[in-house]
């Protein structure tokens, strides 16, 4: 791995892109850069960025944390789900710690006896489904387009293995339209340019995201997970920003191609819609942001077999968590940051997930 890595942590090379990026930077002017996901915001903050770049340019953390968007209702429901005696629910490890309303999690009702397993892939669900007839095994799908395909992938298996007892409870959501809610004025800061995701950008390619740069006239750049990566994408966006563009820009081209990977986007068409909207935490319901199974494939939608409905969430008293997403709150200012939420003793989803803005500020703090 270091191989790969290492010539995108060259000291040498961040001193000069860090040159160029203050030259760049027109004195007294802000440059307020949105990066939308949270693996960028763990890069950014494990490698101090912040600190080394023009007092003008300032980094904003943005919603692209799947666990974290997910509302507290959705939790709800999986939670209800997990109560009837003949499911075996089925996630991704990070899930099982979010609190739900009243500070319940999937966790504690495995400690009250519920059957509750964490699975690395959506296959393992349907493997289980096979492996257990008698029960009915749900595989609670979260993510953006990165982890849509896989989905599909265990639905499709489920289907040729002929399962009748595999059903999935769809979280699905859509990147462009949450970044269409954000430079639309979802509360979010004004900002100058989006740094745009690396792993959701090899599934739908940097093409997707034209329209939006282009209708709200801001630039993008699509950028690595590494350091130089994001510098790249600074020093991109800051001139373009100078020369009034508001352009697509590619920093991420050794992984992301302008049409992304049609055979998982034609798969996942195939079998998932749009729903009419979809709540997000922090940016309200926004239309046709989520996906759900087709007609066609609802045998295996969970909502539709279980009749679910979502509930009205409560959110964690006093957790800023929604703030945090849109970029409109700093993680240390939430009054319950590393006092009564930590890491190990989490408030809000922020603080859960490996992506979250609160988890990464708390991870990386500097000595003061
Ligand atoms: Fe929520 Fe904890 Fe972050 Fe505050 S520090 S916003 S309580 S996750």
């Amino acid at each position: 791995t270091d191989r790969f890595v290492a010539p995108f942590r060259d000291p040498e090379l961040g001193r000069r892109l860090l040159g160029a990026i203050a030259r760049a930077a027109r004195p007294g002017r802000t440059y307020a850069l949105m990066e939308f996901c949270g693996g960028h915001t763990h890069a950014i903050a494990r490698h101090g960025l912040p600190d080394l770049l023009p007092a003008g340019v300032r980094l904003i953390h943005g919603p692209g944390c799947p666990v974290c968007v997910l509302p507290v209702g959705r939790l709800d429901m999986a939670l209800a789900l997990a109560a009837r005696p003949e499911v075996i629910l089925t996630t991704y490890g990070d899930l099982l710690r979010i609190p739900a309303s009243g500070g319940d999690t999937l966790f504690k009702a495995r400690s009250r006896g519920a059957d509750v397993r964490m699975v690395t892939s959506s296959l393992d669900a349907v493997a289980l489904a096979a492996a257990q007839p008698d029960r009915q095994v749900v595989f609670m799908a979260i993510g953006f387009e990165t982890t849509t395909p896989p989905t599909a992938v265990a639905v499709k298996q489920a289907e040729e293995r002929g399962l009748d007892n595999f059903s999935i409870l769809s979280n699905h959501v859509l990147t462009p339209p949450a970044i269409d809610a954000i430079l639309g004025g979802s509360g979010a800061p004004r900002l100058d340019g989006i740094i745009g995701p690396a792993h959701v950008s090899t599934v739908i390619g940097w093409g997707a995201y034209q329209d939006l740069a282009a209708r709200h006239q801001t630039p993008m750049v699509i950028a690595g997970f590494e350091p130089l990566d994001v510098l790249q994408a600074v020093h991109d966006l800051i001139g373009q920003v100078n020369a009034g563009r508001a352009e697509v820009g590619n920093q991420y081209a050794r992984a992301v191609s302008r049409d992304g990977n049609p055979a998982a986007c034609a798969l996942v068409e195939a079998l998932f819609e749009p729903r009419p909207d979809f709540a997000w935490r922090g940016l309200g319901r926004l239309p046709r942001s989520g996906l759900k199974l087709r007609p066609a494939y609802a045998r295996f939608d969970a909502e539709a077999r279980f009749e679910l409905t979502e509930p009205e969430g409560r959110e964690p008293p006093g957790c800023a968590c929604g703030e945090v997403l849109k970029g409109a709150t700093e993680p240390a200012d939430c009054p319950l940051f590393a006092t009564r939420c930590r890491p190990e003793s989490p408030v809000g989803a922020c603080m859960v997930s490996a992506e979250g803005a609160c988890a990464a500020a708390h991870g990386h703090r500097r000595a003061p």
